[in-house]
């Protein structure tokens, strides 16, 4: 038995109250605030699919010549990171003498 907190109704296993349809089951808010967690959660995650970085866009563009400045993005990306790795190497070995 719950008491409707708008109408004051009292309702007998029912989620929403059945005179004014408030929902009044404690179990049914809770079940409904995870669901409202877990899909904004996979909205986020649909997100991040739909939108990755500027060059793996590009290199799905239907425009050949976009498509080649994604790569050569992703390829300048790539090689920055390499060059990135290697100068951190090279310190590292200067640093150790
Ligand atoms: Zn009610």
């Amino acid at each position: 038995m719950i008491k409707c907190p708008t109408c004051g109704i009292f309702n007998t296993n029912r989620d929403y109250c059945e005179n004014c349809n408030t929902l009044i089951s404690n179990d049914k808010k809770i079940e409904l605030k995870i669901a409202a967690i877990k899909q904004e959660q996979i909205d986020e995650a649909i997100h991040h699919i739909e939108n990755p970085g500027v060059a793996e866009r590009l290199k799905k563009h239907p425009n050949a010549l976009y498509r080649t400045v994604g790569w050569i993005l992703y390829s300048v990306s790539a090689v920055v990171s390499i060059i990135g790795a290697g100068l951190a190497w090279a310190i590292a070995m200067v640093a150790a003498g």
